[in-house]
């Protein structure tokens, strides 16, 4: 005889467990889900089971129990699973997160046919994973763990963690690249195994994963994943995450915007959207960090932020004077192979970020491009969504940031497996820049369609015809004034600089023709960020230089015939005002 597992309180539902745990085989309804299973994970837990055929969505329900599995409280339906939103629509996965971690929960699993739900399957029982910390990182934790993702961690805090760590582990080296305007501290960790390598020019030459979380100061999540994966580091026994230290260097930097964190302000304390300003760095933040990339250059790299539709949407650089072959590593290896294919292994949505996403330089994930580093935007979605209904505004928080810890722990994998593909991506990308062969673009993307089944994408940023030089600049002359005048942002020659644009004293024939002033050279690794920079036909240019072309005798001149108007370029661009 058929027995219909229906809960009716909670009597039924410990008569019901019992009976799982006791191993009776329960018949199976039509329609009801079988195989439910659950894997734990650092603040999550991968369910998974088999499809049904014909149902379009699946409700998850979790009931929290005590060690013998009787219930402590009520069952809540707390995720929507969608095969629309994921790589591997026949193979459901569930990221099951929004609970106080190290408690224990049974889930159970129905199809839906439209709006009618089907019978339940039978329960699988865990204790979820505690937060991360045995040994020695014990007896640390964040503002945010310490109130079970109620309040995000504050400066004080940060800073008292990052001292405590600094402290306690041999492994890492903090370093203070900057101060905010308002004088706030911006840490960067350095990790190695043993130890870090001791110099920045040491870890410039060897493989580098940098992990930067947080430049929007209302945008909190991902700075959190970084705190705890920095203990994590500091402290783990990890095969993997020790190989991983031992073979290259991970660099993490918690908080750029830690005046805005303070304020809860997008902007920095003076309203500037430091993720605007990766190109003119006109703000101390942007000034410290793009040193640094300079500096320590790493190979892989991601930018944390919080918005959008899915658990992680994320993308890559697309400006066009990106190497192409980098564009599309990042697109079709790291994004839509490799953290597609396993977030929907481990029961993220994953997709491709659609809050905009075009082609400003002034953007690190395109400014990471334009460096020659594989890297990618990451972003989380703000509210519970239709996807994860009833989480509290914890839970809620929980599910961000170790959605994000798994990411970028997926980022460090994904290095490590490819060293040398990506040493070598990098080395013809900057190759490609320095040749200065082919054209150059101010403002247009490289095209990143839908990705099936995921529907959504970023919007169609392709270049306008006076967007592009089909014939691409040789150089650009700068005046004395124009190179070393005085500007409220800093001079162009310390800004210039600080990207590791090279510049020489402008020859014979140039000052000649154009009086005493300063050549860029074009044949440089960062080649296309120049022309955006000094092109008076650019978008948000630093300085209106005079652009050059190869003349008939070799030599890199002003054209005479071409005259351009000193105004700023404005057809038309999109002012996303996420990303
Ligand atoms: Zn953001």
């Amino acid at each position: 005889m058929r027995r219909r597992l229906t809960w009716v309180g909670l009597a039924a539902i410990a008569t019901a467990f019992a009976l799982v745990n006791a191993g009776s085989a329960l018949a199976q309804e039509p329609s009801q889900v079988t195989g439910l299973d659950a894997v734990q994970d650092d603040g999550f837990a991968t369910l998974s089971w088999n499809a049904v055929e014909g149902a379009t969505d699946y409700q998850v329900e979790r009931t929290p129990v005590d060690s013998a599995d009787q219930p402590t409280g009520p069952a809540t339906i707390v995720g929507l699973w969608q095969p629309t939103r994921t790589v591997t629509p026949d193979a459901p996965t569930f990221a099951e997160s929004g609970f106080v971690l190290g408690e224990r929960f049974c889930w159970r699993v129905r199809a839906r046919f439209g709006t009618a739900a089907q019978p339940f399957s039978a329960p699988v029982c865990g204790t979820t994973r505690p937060q991360w910390g045995s040994g020695p990182g014990a007896s640390l934790r964040t503002q945010f763990e310490q109130t079970n993702g109620a309040s995000y961690t504050s400066d004080v805090n940060e800073y008292a963690y990052t001292a405590a760590l600094d402290a306690a582990s041999e492994r890492v080296r903090v370093v203070e690249i900057g101060r905010t305007l308002l004088g706030r501290p911006i840490n960067m960790f350095v990790f190695g195994y043993p130890e870090p390598l001791a110099g920045t020019a040491q870890i410039s030459e060897s493989p580098t994963t940098l992990i930067q979380c947080h430049v929007h100061g209302n945008e909190p999540s991902m700075r959190e994943s970084c705190l705890i994966l920095a203990r994590e580091l500091a402290f783990t026994d990890d095969p993997t995450l020790l190989r991983i230290m031992e073979r290259s260097t991970v660099l993490i930097v918690p908080t750029l915007n830690g005046d805005g964190r303070a304020a809860n302000t997008r902007g920095s304390s003076t309203g500037q959207d430091l993720n605007r300003d990766h190109s003119l760095l006109r703000e101390p933040e942007t000034k410290a960090f793009a040193a640094m990339l300079r500096d320590y250059t790493p190979d892989v790299a991601v930018d944390g932020h919080n918005g959008d539709n899915e658990d992680l949407p994320v993308l890559g650089p697309r400006h066009l004077n990106v190497f192409e072959e980098l564009y599309s590593e990042v697109k079709n290896g790291l994004v839509e192979s490799w953290i597609y294919d396993n977030a929907a292994l481990a029961g993220w949505y994953a997709g491709p970020y659609s809050n905009g996403g075009a082609s400003q330089e002034t953007i690190l994930r395109n400014t990471f491009g334009l460096k020659s580093i594989v890297g990618i935007l990451s972003e989380n979605r703000p509210g519970a969504g239709i996807t994860r209904p009833g989480a509290t505004f914890a839970g809620n928080e929980n599910r961000k940031s170790y959605g994000q810890l798994w990411l970028v722990k997926r980022l460090l994998d994904y290095h490590d497996q490819n060293h040398s593909a990506i040493r070598r991506l990098v080395a013809e990308s900057r190759a490609f820049q320095r040749a200065n062969i082919g054209r150059i673009v101010f403002r247009g993307s490289y095209p990143w369609p839908p990705f099936p089944p995921l529907p959504s994408a970023p919007d169609v940023d392709a270049p306008t015809p006076d967007a592009i030089l089909e014939d691409p600049p040789c150089g650009y002359f700068l005046t004395e004034e124009q190179y070393h005048g005085a500007q409220p942002d800093g001079t162009v020659e310390l800004r210039l600089n600080l990207h590791g644009i090279v510049v020489a004293t402008a020859p014979g024939y140039l000052v000649r023709e154009l009086g005493p002033g300063y050549f860029v050279r074009m044949t440089q690794p960062l080649r296309g960020l120049i022309p955006p920079l000094l092109d008076q036909q650019a978008a948000e240019p630093m300085v209106g230089g005079v652009r050059l072309q190869e003349s008939s005798n070799g030599r890199c001149a002003q054209v005479e015939s071409v005259s351009f108007q000193a105004a700023i370029w404005s057809t038309g661009f999109n002012d996303y005002t996420s990303d």
